[in-house]
């Protein structure tokens, strides 16, 4: 990454003094409002966690090196299955029917489908292949990728109990997974075992399967990029992950990809055409360490990632994903999180429940188009209901539209952020509409 200039770190030292000067400022005000308004302790607790993450990234120094580009206005459509049809693009993050989280994003390109992850379990299966089935006629997945060992992510590819899975419904042309696992030599019933099996099946069937390694390294005759459409392309980005293995676990083995899309007006021989290429991020769930090394590589050829339209958070709005130094990079306009919002099924911790409040206060400083699959309902019960539903980012000819199954209420205006997050300083005046 470029170094800053002496002169740049002069004047950010000055910025920094000023903001903080006026931090004291606002604070004073602020506990002058709570001390004449016994309501306003809401206010003051805003304030306060506003001062600590704008100090925290003070001293970080992740002060973003260019403003933000501004949220753009959501073009919210009815859910219709016959209109989005219609889409050169459209990118489908799936409700999983489950009270589990997890990650299955469907794309579909002209005629070509592909399906990223199939979570959140075995028994979600039913419910992929009932959504599946409305746009993809001709029984065929044409490319599935499988980002890495971890049920919620894999369920639903293979056959348990009588459900059949995506591999037994489905025809598949290639399949593109994860080159490592910790998990070696993994029994014919666990999670990754089944997968195995199911990949195996469709082998045999005339399917042809890579790694994202080899794709990456465009080995025994696999790409790095694949077509999709006249005007979409399936671009396998570099994890250093594919190459080294790591102990802490499956998620950052994750495959990662691009979709890039290729608007009117789009001239290869132009090296500045920027503005006529829609990039939209995967990343599985690939954690800090993954995504900062991501960056590094892409920095170090010369080529750093570009701006993205989309983006999938990262582990379900984890807090170890979704971090500043990539976040700085793509500056997402729409973000979409695949997760049960509030569930406990990784942790007690309200504030570490997906979408994190970590997350939250990372990715509010891009943009305000922040959209979540599925809530929990009853606490106790452990039942869950849509947020957004099935949420479909849709482009065509540059015109993004979106599509909602349930609602387009943003993630900072729903009842459930109101109760259990708080609101980052770029969100609060959208919040109070
Ligand atoms: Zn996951």
């Amino acid at each position: 990454m470029a170094k800053r200039s002496k002169k740049a770190k002069i004047k950010g030292s000055k910025g920094a003094i000023v903001a903080l000067v006026v931090i004291v400022v606002v604070f004073c005000v602020a506990m002058f409002v709570v001390d004449s308004n016994p309501t306003g302790v809401e206010v003051l607790d805003n304030l306060a966690h506003t001062v600590v993450q704008t100090i925290k990234n003070l001293l970080a120094g992740t002060e973003n090196p260019e403003p933000p580009q501004p949220t753009p206005p959501v073009n919210s459509q009815t859910y219709n299955v016959e209109q989005i049809q219609q889409e050169d693009l459209s990118i489908h993050f799936l409700q999983l029917g489950s009270d589990k989280t997890g990650d299955c994003v469907y794309i579909k390109a002209g005629e070509t489908d592909l399906l990223i992850d199939a979570g959140a379990e075995n028994a979600s299966a039913p419910t992929l292949v009932a959504y599946l089935n409305q746009f993809v006629t001709d029984g065929k997945l044409e490319y599935v990728v499988a980002t890495h060992g971890h049920e919620d992510h894999l369920g639903a590819f293979y056959s348990q109990s009588g459900r059949a899975g995506i591999f037994e419904t489905y025809q598949t042309g290639t399949i593109i997974d994860f080159p490592l696992t910790n998990k070696t030599n993994p029994s014919d019933t666990s999670v990754v075992g089944r997968y195995y099996l199911a990949r195996q099946g469709e082998i045999e069937q005339g399917a042809v399967h890579y790694t994202a390694a080899q794709c990456f390294n465009q080995q025994d005759g696999a790409k790095r990029v694949y077509k999709l459409s006249d005007t979409v392309e399936l671009e396998i980005l570099y994890n250093y992950y594919y190459f080294n293995t790591q102990s802490s676990g499956e998620n950052d083995y994750s495959v990662c990809v691009m979709i890039n899309q290729y608007l009117p007006g789009y001239d290869p021989s132009n090296a500045n055409n920027e503005q006529f290429v829609n990039h939209y991020l995967f990343t599985g769930d690939l954690e800090e360490k993954g995504e900062k090394k991501m960056v590094e590589y892409y920095n170090q050829q010369g080529n750093p990632l570009p701006k993205c339209v989309l983006y999938k958070a990262g582990h379900h709005g984890s807090k170890t994903s979704s971090c500043d130094e990539l976040m700085r990079v793509v500056q997402p306009q729409y973000v979409c999180v695949c997760c049960c919002a509030g569930t406990d099924e990784y942790t007690d911790a309200n504030e570490n429940q997906f979408p994190t409040q970590q997350f939250v206060d990372v990715i509010s400083k891009y943009t305000s188009n922040v959209y979540v699959t599925t809530v929990v309902d009853d606490y106790e019960q452990g039942t869950v209901k849509p947020m957004n539903g099935d949420i479909v980012f849709a482009c065509t000819n540059g015109n993004v539209k979106m599509y909602f199954s349930n609602n387009d209420t943003k993630l900072c205006q729903t009842d459930w952020f109101k109760q259990h997050r708080t609101c980052p300083q770029n969100w609060l005046e959208l919040q109070s509409q």
